[in-house]
């Protein structure tokens, strides 16, 4: 029998942290990893778009009217106010990937989290990642800004959002301190297996296991 194609329920990858802790790079890891069996789940935002960032890839940028409109139309799974700016998780790309047995990865906050957990807490994995000491979080801050052409008072407002930010770490499943970098992707993935492995997940093994009983 070929165990591969075990029938299975996608799972809900949930990556949260203070700006700066290294989410990104994490995020990206995991999906060059998973590829076949993984998206990401593309945030809507009324956020200003940076030079750096791609319409559609990074973000979809749209303005207040038409994320309210999305809301109300029920076509966002979770949305909250991030930094003054609103973000929100476009429901139906999730809802297929999940049905295709695929897994979704979300960098959302803590206020989309406990939306999620809220309606779908049994598809969801949550992962929180903090930053190894205060002075690497500040160092890695002011260095992404240099990219980013932000202000001092914008970095002194992620600071001091990141400290808001990390006292949600005890409503996650699992914490991850990133010290190394790669440490911290292989614990990613090392936990990403072993959900994947959660029974209540393989919807396919009542007919593997009639099979093996069957002699096949
Ligand atoms: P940034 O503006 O730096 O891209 O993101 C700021 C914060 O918004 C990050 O903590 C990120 O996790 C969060 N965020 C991004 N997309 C969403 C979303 O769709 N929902 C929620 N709740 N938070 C989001």
């Amino acid at each position: 029998m070929d165990i591969s194609g075990l029938k299975r329920r996608g799972l809900m990858y949930v990556l949260s942290s203070p700006s700066g802790a290294g989410k990104t790079t994490i995020t990206r890891a995991l999906l060059e990893k998973n590829a076949d069996k993984m998206i990401i789940s593309i945030s809507a935002t009324t956020r200003q778009q940076r030079a750096s960032e791609v319409d559609g890839q990074d973000y979809y940028f749209s303005d207040i009217p038409e994320f309210n409109k999305m809301v109300e139309e029920g076509d966002m799974l979770e949305h909250a106010k991030v930094f003054d700016n609103y973000y929100g998780t476009p429901r139906a790309p999730v809802e297929k990937a999940l049905s295709e047995g695929k897994d979704v990865i979300f960098d959302i906050d803590w206020q989309g989290t406990q939306q999620l957990r809220e309606m779908a807490r049994d598809d969801l994995v949550t992962v929180f990642i903090l930053p190894p000491s205060a002075r690497e979080l500040e160092n890695r801050l002011r260095n992404r800004s240099q990219n980013t052409l932000e202000t001092d008072a914008q970095i002194r407002g992620r600071m001091s959002k990141s400290n808001d930010e990390m006292t949600h770490y005890s409503e996650y499943d699992y914490v991850l301190i990133n010290q190394d970098i790669d440490k911290t992707i292989t614990q990613a993935q090392m936990i990403l297996d072993a959900e994947r492995l959660k029974r209540r997940r393989l919807i396919g093994l009542s007919d593997f296991v009639r099979g093996v009983k069957e002699g096949r």
